[in-house]
């Protein structure tokens, strides 16, 4: 009779408390079913209130742009992020990427979604996200895009539609990490492609992508999508680093 109450008892706080929500980044419970972070994630991963103008990165300085953006051409009107790329943030993407947990991406369309919202006003009206290919053995090797899951659930989320399979991935860049800015620009020349300019052409664009590096991958991108007809290109990743980055 003990066990049978003692089980009445779980099963009422259970539904009331249901356990098994956790944050996504440390994994703490979560009490709140509405939010996807603890309180003490939320607060760590608070947006800098100073950011490059043009790429969104972070900035330690009373500039408007970041040096990347002062020192080259971005193809891109503007790039937004919602969360830095570093600690637990870095942690989650690396999971989402390399461990298979599809599931992430929805936590991190949704801070993307209330970054476009944030943005609305200066973006305007836009036709479609498209997200940054890989090259097809790439993503065979992975199975998923993460830029094409984010996508999907952002789009899911705001309401407007993915070209995919349009702009792709021609060459099987090397790995970027260990390349200088100039490298990357040299290895990313002529990566990408549009197959059909009549679907680009006219159109006002989001490129969609996890992180935001130097941006070169999302510049180039877009200076594609420029060459064929786009009327405006933005760029929305799910986190950006920190414009104090090593290689600048
Ligand atoms: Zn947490
Ligand atoms: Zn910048």
């Amino acid at each position: 009779m003990e066990e049978e109450i003692k089980d009445f008892f779980n099963r009422i706080v259970e539904t009331l408390f249901p356990s098994g929500v956790t944050c996504f980044l440390c994994g703490e419970e979560v009490w709140d079913d509405k939010h996807v972070l603890c309180n003490m994630c939320e607060k760590e991963v608070k947006f800098p209130s100073k950011f490059c103008l043009r790429c969104g990165t972070p900035l330690h300085s009373l500039a408007d742009y970041c040096l990347t953006c002062k020192n080259n051409k971005r193809y891109f009107a503007m790039a937004r992020a919602p969360l830095v790329y570093k600690d637990k943030v870095a942690g989650a993407i690396k999971r989402f990427k390399y461990e298979n947990k599809r599931y992430m991406a929805k936590y991190f369309a949704k801070f993307m979604a209330e970054e476009f919202e944030r943005n609305k006003n200066e973006i305007g009206e836009i036709d479609f996200l498209i997200p940054v290919p890989l090259h097809e053995e790439k993503e065979k090797e992975r199975g998923f895009n993460q830029s094409k899951l984010l996508a999907d659930e952002l789009s899911k989320m705001i309401g407007i539609p993915v070209l995919d399979g349009n702009l792709i991935r021609v060459k099987n860049t090397q790995t970027q990490t260990e390349l200088s800015y100039k490298e990357r620009q040299e290895n990313l020349e002529k990566a990408f492609k549009v197959l059909n300019w009549r679907e680009i052409k006219g159109k006002r664009i989001v490129l969609i992508d996890d992180v935001l590096t130097t941006g070169s991958t999302l510049s180039h991108c877009a200076h594609v999508l420029s060459n064929s007809g786009a009327a405006a290109v933005y760029a929305l990743t799910a986190a950006t680093t920190d414009s104090e980055r090593e290689d600048d």
